[in-house]
């Protein structure tokens, strides 16, 4: 085990170092990522179409492939001072565990009361809101950090909340949904009968627990229907990328600091958002030339949108009301199986991280859950963090890249995101040690279904 003082256990940055802008990846992408669509005309969503349903700063946020770098607003600049700069720490103890002689390293984003990442990009998705001088703004939930997020955010800047949350969340995880209503949200189970969407869903599958892609058409419904409202959506969207480049810009300030350059970087991909904001600025040298990195992304065998999906023009919700995106993805209708990483269970995935793998400028690999909560349970009882089943996902596949440089002596130094803590999964974990866990992965002829549903561009 190398020496505790080779580098600090944990390497913090002072406020003062904190990234005052955020970097847009897209800048330098040679191959952009393709347009959003309107449903009806297949055309490309101009800024007037999108800000009925997004703010404007926002809108012009996720239009924009070409402005590398953005300021962060004084107001987000100081809510990020609440909980950031996020430490990166060195895994001395997973590292002395496994006996490796990878160097591991791990960004810790669970250190706010979301439990997760996505409190960056909320917090400034609000405050675009509050300056637009909004009444509100709606959204969706899977398991329900989002959703906390978001509640966090819009308490801070006095903004109405409205937030659908899939049924079975809903019901099965009632602490993140009464965390939300103390931040003073408005929580519905979806699919619910206040929308016309949500109507038609129950009306086709009666007693459906409900999925994302659902939650999505009811709460764009409610924000374009009611006037001073808006959508905003924590994931997958190009402004979310932008938001969470914070992750990344602090990562590597704190590795220079040290003169650490990283080998390997993994992070779990949902909808992409925290593996696109980890990557973003060591993506920016790799697209520029500048340095090489090897990056992975990791998602759950049950829904495996970059593994097992197609690179296609797809709706990004259920009930086909939003634009397209062209997106690695498994078909809108597609509902994966129960499993415990909430955050992980969309069917697409981001078009900036979908255009980067389809030019072989990224990896991608699927873990199935046992196997992820086996690694989660390592590295709690090493590093002591009680990590999220999401977040575990990119430390199965650290620990097996780790594992491989035990095997040939190779001191490459690994860095992964942590999105966040798994208090609120204890059921998950529950499962686990019970071995009630299973590990359902959908069949290629399942996949061919929704891949035939998919709407012709
Ligand atoms: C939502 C979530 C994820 C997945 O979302 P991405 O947009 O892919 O980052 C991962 N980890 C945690 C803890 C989450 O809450």
């Amino acid at each position: 085990m190398a020496a505790i003082n080779d580098v600090p256990y944990k390497i913090y940055l002072e406020e003062s170092e904190m990234p005052k802008a955020w970097y847009n990846l897209r800048a330098d992408m040679k191959n952009k990522p393709a347009p959003l669509l309107n449903p009806g005309t297949h055309q490309p969503m101009t800024a007037e179409e999108l800000s009925g349903v997004f703010c404007a700063d926002l809108v012009a946020q996720e239009l924009d492939n070409t402005t590398p770098y953005f300021e962060i607003p004084e107001e987000i600049r100081s809510f990020y001072k609440m909980y950031r700069p996020s430490p990166l720490v060195r895994a001395y103890f997973l590292e002395k565990a496994l006996g490796t002689p990878a160097r591991i390293y791990y960004k810790f984003e669970g250190n706010n009361t979301s439990g997760s990442h996505k409190l960056n990009s909320a917090v400034a998705q609000a405050y675009y809101a509050k300056k637009q001088g909004l009444k509100g703004v709606t959204t969706e939930t899977g398991a329900g950090q989002w959703g906390t997020a978001l509640s966090m955010a819009c308490s801070f800047f006095d903004l109405d909340c409205k937030v659908y949350m899939v049924k079975v969340s809903y019901e099965q995880k009632p602490f993140r949904r009464e965390v939300m209503k103390v931040y003073g949200a408005d929580v519905t189970p979806s699919p619910s009968m206040t929308t016309e969407i949500g109507r038609k869903i129950l009306a086709e599958h009666p007693g459906t627990t409900g999925s994302l892609g659902c939650a999505i058409s009811e709460a764009v419904e409610v924000a374009v229907s009611n006037p001073g409202y808006r959508y905003v959506l924590g994931s997958v969207l190009n402004q979310v990328l932008l938001h969470q480049s914070v992750i990344g810009l602090e990562t590597k300030a704190a590795l220079d600091k040290y003169g650490i350059k990283a080998d390997i970087i993994i992070g779990c991909a949902g909808g992409g958002s925290n593996l696109g904001g980890l990557i973003a600025p060591f993506m920016g040298e790799k697209l520029r030339g500048e340095a090489d990195y090897r990056i992975i992304a990791v998602e759950p065998a049950s829904c495996p949108s970059f593994t097992r999906g197609v690179f296609a023009y797809d709706f990004c919700d259920t009930g086909m009301i939003c634009p397209l995106a062209k997106m690695y993805t498994l078909g809108c209708d597609f509902i994966p199986s129960a499993n415990h990483a909430g955050g992980l269970r969309y069917h697409g995935m981001s078009p900036v991280l979908s255009q980067l793998y389809d030019d072989g400028l990224m990896e991608a690999t699927s873990v199935e859950q046992t196997k992820v909560f086996e690694a989660a349970e390592q590295f709690a009882r090493v590093e002591g963090i009680l990590p999220a089943p999401e977040s575990s996902h990119a430390i199965r596949v650290a620990i097996d890249e780790a594992l491989k440089c035990k095997e040939t002596g190779e001191e490459k130094t690994i860095v992964f995101g942590l999105t966040g803590t798994g208090y609120f999964d204890m059921v998950a974990y529950e499962k686990f040690h019970n071995g009630e866990m299973t590990d359902y992965i959908p069949t290629d002829e399942e996949l061919a279904k929704y891949r035939a549903m998919l709407p012709q561009v």
